[in-house]
């Protein structure tokens, strides 16, 4: 899922290992802004010289900032750390099939500055409005890498394969290089959008979450400890292509019976004899939005698509046994029309319907792939790896 476009200044390994520990305080800045130093160091097991040395060199860097804490009962003094106001960014993309947008981050992965527009999917028009858009975002700020999500999979070695779409032939790699050497980080968006969920949304503190999201077909992660299982490839979390559909039906990815086409607004469109929408997110929602109003065929699509979505959730649930399932998109609909929670539980292992595992929404909305292009592009800034290449030393 997380391509890399490296900036040819790779370190080697002993510089990436004297940014260990650094990397791993920046981690728990992430985490918990504001934590003091005496619970850093009881969370990493440092002793107080090594954090007095490893805080020092990430203040001096301008990663972090200290302030002094408010002291509790008869404990020591001690300092509050928390991400430097003027320190480095990241720049996350988003580019999805009618539009896309890019915004600023800073340490703590929260998005601001969020400029965007639609555009007609013709690759070089893309690329260089996001090069225009890339540069005027990054300001007078440190960019010290780009995080992208992309409509479509995503290799291990960062490009996006022809699949449903035609990114493949967008230029990414300008994107980032509009800035100069910046580390490029590109992944799936529907992955990128369950990253967030896990750091941050309904299934933040998972140990094991699996993310779906409807917009076309389906698309998915399996979240470890809020990262991303990516495979041998990086192309695993291609739920949509699971054979849980009509086996004389070709998906657009050239298999037959996928998951994807049975569960999105083609199926809605398909059960309600319409042709294929042009916008299946909106057909879909519109149609969502018709079952509510009680109008009797839509509510008749809805519940089979609804069902449908169900059964194949609890394959998932089979396969990954996760605390927790996330749904975005128009998944979210899905999941509150009548019949998918009987669906769900019927599709279940006998053992499991007692405690089902929890089917949740998605709280970050149409904002899990810019956030989830955040942490990317930070899990790389903060990483040894990229400390070594960012402060070059
Ligand atoms: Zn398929």
């Amino acid at each position: 899922m997380t391509a890399s476009t490296g900036t040819g200044r790779e370190p080697g390994r002993a510089r990436v290992d004297r940014w260990r520990t650094k990397a791993e305080v920046l981690g728990e800045v992430r985490r918990a802004p504001g934590l003091t130093r005496v619970e850093l160091a009881r969370r990493l097991g440092l002793s107080s010289a090594s954090v007095t040395e490893t805080v020092t060199r990430l203040r001096d860097a301008g990663w972090i900032t200290e302030s002094r804490a408010p002291v509790q009962g008869r404990g020591r003094p001690t300092t509050c750390l928390g991400p430097c106001p003027d320190g480095p960014r990241v720049i996350a993309v988003d580019v999805r099939h009618e539009d896309w947008r890019v915004g600023l981050a800073g340490l703590c992965g929260d998005v601001t500055g969020v400029v965007g527009a639609r555009h007609d999917r013709e690759p070089e028009q893309v690329a260089g409005a996001l090069r225009e858009a890339v540069a005027r975002v990054a300001g007078g700020h440190r960019v010290v890498a780009v995080g992208l999500a992309a409509p479509a999979p995503v290799s291990i070695e960062g490009r996006v394969s022809a699949g449903e779409s035609a990114w493949d032939a967008v230029d990414l790699a300008s994107v980032a290089a509009a800035l100069g050497p910046v580390p490029l980080r590109v992944g799936n968006d529907a992955t990128l959008a369950g990253v967030a969920e896990a750091r941050t949304g309904a299934a933040a503190g998972a140990g094991t979450a699996v993310a779906l999201t409807v917009e076309v077909g389906l698309g998915g992660a399996l979240l470890l400890d809020g990262h991303p299982h990516l495979g041998a490839r990086g192309a695993a979390g291609e739920y949509g292509h699971l054979p849980f559909g009509d086996p004389a039906r070709r998906c657009a990815c050239g298999a037959t019976g996928c998951w994807g086409p049975e569960v999105d607004g083609r199926a809605l469109a398909r059960h309600l004899g319409d042709d294929p929408p042009a916008d299946p997110r909106s057909y879909g929602d519109a149609v969502l939005a018709r079952a509510a109003a009680g109008e009797e065929r839509a509510v008749k699509a809805v519940a089979a698509v609804a069902a449908s979505l169900a059964r194949g959730i609890a394959g998932v649930v089979h396969v990954h046994d996760p605390d927790v399932v996330v749904l975005g998109g128009l998944a979210r609909g899905l999941r509150a029309a009548p019949g998918f929670d009987d669906a769900y539980t019927a599709a279940l292992m006998a053992f499991r319907r007692d405690r089902p595992v929890p089917v949740l929404d998605a709280v970050h909305g149409d904002d899990g792939a810019l956030l989830g292009a955040a942490a990317l592009a930070l899990d790389h800034a903060t990483s040894p790896e990229g400390l070594a290449e960012i402060c070059g030393d």
